[in-house]
């Protein structure tokens, strides 16, 4: 595994750039965000006004001022996760977080990175001991959340985790509550000196998301969660004085993330070579 092959950040103690990149999210399959508090399935239970086989459904989209939301901490988690697992197949060293590898280090990974030295993930995605150099924002959907619900609770037989599988009482009833498809999301992602090679792998997530393997929320396995990313706008600027350095969009945003993407897949055959 090689290290350092990529264009490392500049820092955090100077700031060359600052980034904003707009993005829309449109939901291509339901979408459940996350276990709900009690309060949230009855107000979800009382805009569908049906009368369900149960009290309230048993998963509803999380629900902020009227709008249903996708954490930035959920986002952050799916593009991190596809740049990791992709770069560790194209055979660069990307390390494995402590919280997620409990002891057992998975095939192809280094163990989690020093603050001082991070791998390529960890230097935009950041350590628990280290910051961040890109932070996501909250998707929300643009319109409210009496017009963004499914229709009709979806009822599905789960498995409970309490139960062994082979006992009948495992097979769970569950009534879920949740957005419907086709339903758009505005959020954006912030970034602190980003390089050519991050910002062409966020493309290289969107070019994904456009055939559904990019998945947020719960229940992903029984069809859950699949939304597009519409990249719109992409901002660079200057921070001596904070000015608008560029703003990519139509032509040129296509031109810009395209050139990104090439960097990026650069990057991907430089751990092939090795
Ligand atoms: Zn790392």
């Amino acid at each position: 595994m090689l290290e350092s092959k990529f264009d490392e950040m500049k820092g955090f103690h100077k700031l060359e750039s600052l980034w904003r990149v707009e993005y829309k999210g449109t939901t291509l399959e339901p979408l459940l965000t996350q276990a709900a508090t009690e309060e949230t399935k009855e107000t979800v239970d009382s805009i569908l006004a049906k009368k369900i086989p149960k009290d309230t459904p048993d998963a509803v989209p999380l629900i902020i001022e009227g709008k249903a939301v996708i954490t930035g901490n959920a986002v952050k988690g799916v593009f991190r996760h596809l740049i990791s697992s992709q770069l560790t197949e194209a055979g660069l060293a990307v390390c494995c977080q402590q919280i997620k590898g409990k002891g057992v280090l998975p095939e192809g990974r280094k163990r989690e990175c020093f603050p001082e030295k991070p791998c390529f993930v960890c230097t935009w995605f950041g350590t628990p001991s280290r910051q961040a150099a890109l932070h996501f924002s909250m998707l929300r959907s643009i319109r409210g959340i009496e017009e963004v619900l499914a229709g009709d609770a979806i009822p599905m037989i789960a498995l409970r985790e309490d139960y062994e599988a082979v006992d009948p009482r495992a097979r769970a009833f569950l009534l879920l509550a949740p957005v419907k498809d086709g339903v758009e999301f505005g959020g954006w992602i912030k970034g602190e000196n980003l390089s050519g090679e991050i910002l062409g792998g966020i493309k290289e997530v969107k070019d994904m998301s456009e055939k559904g393997f990019v998945q947020f929320g719960g229940y992903k396995t029984r069809g859950f969660g699949a939304v597009r990313i519409d990249i719109l706008k992409v901002e660079k600027y200057k921070t001596v004085p904070f000015t608008l350095e560029k703003a990519y969009e139509g032509n040129d945003l296509k031109v810009f993330l395209d050139s990104c993407q090439k960097e990026y897949h650069s990057l991907m055959g430089r751990g092939q070579m090795s």
